[in-house]
């Protein structure tokens, strides 16, 4: 496969030149951000996430929640004890002070799933102007399984070594062929040189549409932190897409680095957390006080029971 990485030198020297400059301010900064600012982080084959730009920290979080004249923050534990009130009580506005600032590289598919949360501000590569990579999504052989019967948006056993070898063929093969294409009607290689004289391209904004939905796309994407945490609770989530939940993983780790209070805060409340219907939270008190309970004296259906036990780890 004839691939162009992402990282290639030109983009480097870009990078290193802007992860060299600095800017003196008075506006508080997240040392463990500024460390990976600017880098890419890789996601799946050919992508990336990196941070270009960030306001605010934990700290603005507590300034706009006591609506502060200085900094707001007092001692560790009590800033950390209110960001955990906020988040547990889903007081939501204090986390909409901090925003991030985001350049990532996605395959088309993954871009559809992520262009609905419609709380970001998102400028995307443009590809009437610009001309595409070859650039396409191969998936890892462990993630090419059989559609699930359980669920109808998700994988269930992986294929054998000989029916995912050829899944990859027909993939690689299909999307070489749409590229070739591609070109073709461009008539312009990948610096916009004219490649038959005899010949007029097609115009950029046309020769795109036979290309299919593995292949990159970029954009710059910017959110408020609240709106980040509810795209990461969807995104990087069990049911999620594995495509698109490798990303909301990565922005998880930055998101770490960023605001590191409110990520303890929103792992233990949100990610980590279940709700129960009043139901199931009957189901719970009933086990609680040592009743035997079963899927048709619980009031759940077949499905609610199953979702319950696993969660409370019971054996079926
Ligand atoms: C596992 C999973 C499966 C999915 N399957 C499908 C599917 O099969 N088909 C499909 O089409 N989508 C599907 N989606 C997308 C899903 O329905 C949402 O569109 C997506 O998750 C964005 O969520 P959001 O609207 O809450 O986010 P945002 O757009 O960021 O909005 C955040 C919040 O702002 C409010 N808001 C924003 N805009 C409006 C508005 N115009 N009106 C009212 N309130 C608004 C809402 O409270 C919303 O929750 C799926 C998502 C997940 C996570």
């Amino acid at each position: 496969v004839t691939t162009v990485d992402p990282l290639e030198e030109k983009h480097g020297v870009e990078i290193d030149e802007a992860r060299s400059a600095r800017a003196e301010t008075r506006r508080p900064t997240a040392k463990q951000l500024e460390d990976i600012l600017f880098t890419p982080l890789r996601v799946l084959d050919h992508g990336f996430v990196r941070v270009v730009d960030y306001m605010g920290d934990d700290a603005a979080v507590v300034q706009a929640a006591r609506v502060s004249y200085g900094k707001g923050t007092r001692k560790l534990n009590e800033d950390r004890g209110l960001i955990r009130y906020l988040l547990r009580n889903r007081h939501t506005t204090p986390f909409e002070m901090a925003e991030i600032k985001f350049h990532i590289k996605l395959p088309i598919f993954v871009a559809r799933q992520w262009i609905r949360h419609r709380t970001a501000n998102v400028n995307e590569y443009s590809a009437r102007y610009s001309i595409l990579d070859r650039e396409f999504y191969l998936p890892a052989r462990k993630h090419l399984a059989a559609q699930s019967t359980q669920n109808r948006q998700g994988r269930s056993t992986l294929l054998t070594d000989d029916e995912s070898r050829s899944v990859l063929d027909l993939l690689r093969r299909d999307a070489e062929r749409a590229y070739d294409g591609y070109i073709e009607l461009l008539n312009e290689d990948d610096t916009g040189a004219q490649i038959d004289r005899n010949r007029t391209g097609l115009a950029r904004e046309l020769a795109r549409i036979n290309l299919s939905l593995g292949f990159y796309t970029q954009w710059y994407w910017k959110i408020d932190l609240h709106n980040l945490l509810h795209f990461l609770r969807l995104r990087a989530d069990t049911h999620a897409q594995y495509e698109i939940r490798a990303y909301a993983e990565q922005i998880l780790s930055i998101v770490k680095l960023w605001v590191p209070l409110t990520y303890e805060a929103f792992d233990e409340y949100i990610l980590g957390a279940v709700s129960l219907s009043r139901t199931g939270l009957r189901v719970v008190c009933r086990l609680l006080n040592g009743e035997k309970v079963d899927q048709p004296s619980s009031g759940l259906s077949q499905r609610e029971w199953d979702e319950l036990i696993t969660v409370l780890g019971m054996n079926r």
